[in-house]
């Protein structure tokens, strides 16, 4: 059976101990192990990018970029093998795991910049004869902890800037799908990026730990489910690093009564199934405004359901696969029973489906639930999976209180014709990435990513700029070059330099 190993030091690397399955979500099989690292195998990983860091974040900032340039080129030449080597772990469908890998590069081609992004500012006679100039430094190793449920773009958000910006970077992958994170970390080093600047170590609990109480690590940056999260920025700020910890999601769609219907039926199906559901972005809410919105939007969805296809990842017909494994499975079932217990009216049920020749898959056909409420458990906890909960309001006020007060502010949509009512809403709804007719407002590789309440801890987003300052740190110069007989402005000299 395949084993999925560390990589330290530019190479493939077991050290025994304790091991996980990963599984086919497809077939309910093991597909191969990963190995469950410890403190001792971390430490190899940190010696080893301490000693490649200062030298990494010596060379120019167009040499750096230029790594990232082949990089960008053999993650194109390799999309097809990676899309499938990723589908096979996670469930996904081929075309959404090229899509997976898609917005990672667009966050690698960013980093392609960093000549320009690096720049400094600089005060041109500030006193006499006195300038100021602020640079940004490495910080010199860093890791990131990332989810299963996009095993190439989200260690990608954080690797392609951490490494363009001089540090060095250690990732923990998800250990359900641990193998395209190793697969990116060979193609950077055929890219020519110096062994140790990248290493990935797998494991659970027991190596994140190790990565947050470690001194050598000076930020950490994690993506996953909120309490988690909440824990891990505890833990990682209690030792003084710097931490970004993006969390879960719950995100709310409003249509209005005059959004363009079949286009919004058309645009929520995707963002509520699509992945079946696993993702931070997708749409597990809808909240139509005004019962005649409702009864429309109802009608239309039931109908479009059941063009749904749920199918193997490598079928191109399929909508969207299984979920990542008979556990999750088991949760979605489990809040969809909830829900119904609640009160709300089960619409249409996806539970039970099966799939001829892979009954043991983790299969689950669409579901949707209408009448839900603010006050039930089904409502406010993020489940995570293809289930669609249609929560009425009465009007404008109602819709944008509901996405303002949920313990997730990840993101949200509107759907509608109203320009004044779309730029209120997205001024006033509590919530850090908004779309105005864009169900999944995923916002672009130079903006940058981070979502509101319990969707976040820590004060700098994934990407764009923020990533650029999350990597580096600023160091401030202030210089004066006496010439001759110049007096040195006394008005300019601060009170403790008298
Ligand atoms: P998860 O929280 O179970 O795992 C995330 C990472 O934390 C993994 O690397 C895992 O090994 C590690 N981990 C798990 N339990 C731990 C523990 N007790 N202590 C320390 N580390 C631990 O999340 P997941 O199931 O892999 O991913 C799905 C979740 O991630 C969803 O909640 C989803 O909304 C969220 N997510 C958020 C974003 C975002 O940007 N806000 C993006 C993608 C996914």
């Amino acid at each position: 059976m395949r084993s999925v190993m560390h990589f330290i030091d530019g190479a493939a690397a077991s050290f025994g101990g304790g091991t996980g399955k990963v599984f086919a979500p497809t077939t309910g099989e093991v597909q191969a192990t990963v190995e469950l690292g410890d403190r001792a195998v971390l430490e190899r990983a940190v010696v080893s990018a301490r000693a490649a860091q200062a030298g990494w974040a010596s060379i120019n900032p167009q040499r750096r970029a230029r790594v990232m340039f082949a990089f960008k080129g053999l993650l194109e030449a390799r999309m097809d093998e990676l899309a499938e080597l990723l589908a096979s772990e996670h469930g996904k469908v081929v075309s959404d795991a090229r899509g997976d890998i898609q917005r990672g590069l667009d966050v690698v081609e960013f980093a392609c910049g960093i000549p320009h992004l690096l720049k400094g500012e600089f005060s041109e006679g500030a006193g006499a004869g006195i300038d100021v100039y602020s640079m940004r430094q490495p910080l010199g190793v860093v890791a990131g902890i990332t989810p299963f449920n996009f095993p190439a773009m989200i260690p990608l958000w954080m690797l392609a800037p951490a490494i363009v910006c001089g540090n060095a970077f250690i990732l923990k992958p998800s250990e359900r799908d641990p193998s395209v994170p190793v697969r990116l970390a060979e193609l950077l080093c055929e890219a020519g990026l110096p062994a140790g600047v990248l290493n990935v170590v797998q494991g659970d609990k027991q190596i994140v730990d190790a990565i947050l109480d470690h001194p050598d690590i000076k930020a950490v940056s994690f993506v996953g489910s909120s309490d988690i999260a909440q824990y891990v920025y505890g833990r990682g700020a209690a030792a003084g690093k710097r931490m970004q910890c993006m969390g879960g999601a719950k995100n709310h769609g409003i249509v209005m009564p005059d959004a363009d219907l079949d286009q919004t039926v058309a645009d929520i199906l995707g963002a509520a199934y699509g992945s079946a559901g696993e993702r931070c972005m997708a749409l597990p809410v809808v909240v139509p405004v005004g019962e005649a919105t409702a009864d429309a939007l109802r009608d239309k969805l039931v109908g479009e359901i059941d063009k749904l296809k749920v199918g193997i990842s490598t079928d191109p017909e399929a909508h969207f696969g299984p979920v990542v494994s008979a556990q999750h499975k088991e949760r979605i079932e489990h809040y969809i029973q909830m829900a119904v217990e609640e009160g709300s009216e089960l619409v249409v049920d996806g539970r039970g489906f099966g799939l001829q020749g892979y009954e043991n898959g983790y299969f689950l056909a669409p579901t949707l639930l209408d009448r839900v409420t603010s006050g039930m458990k089904s409502y406010q906890d993020e489940i995570f999976g293809p289930v669609l909960q249609i929560v009425r309001a009465r009007n404008f006020e109602e819709a944008v209180a509901l996405p303002t007060r949920h313990q997730y502010g990840n993101g949200v949509a509107i759907f509608t014709r109203n320009g004044d009512a779309a730029r209120e809403f997205a001024s006033r709804v509590e919530v850090g990435m908004v779309g105005i007719n864009v169900p999944i407002p995923v916002p672009v590789s130079y903006h940058s990513f981070g979502g509101w309440k319990r969707s976040g801890f820590g004060d700098m987003n994934q990407y764009g700029m923020d990533g650029i300052r999350f990597y580096t740190r600023v160091k401030t110069v202030t210089q004066r070059w006496p010439s001759g007989g110049k007096v040195l402005d006394q008005s300019f000299v601060i009170p403790t330099m008298r």
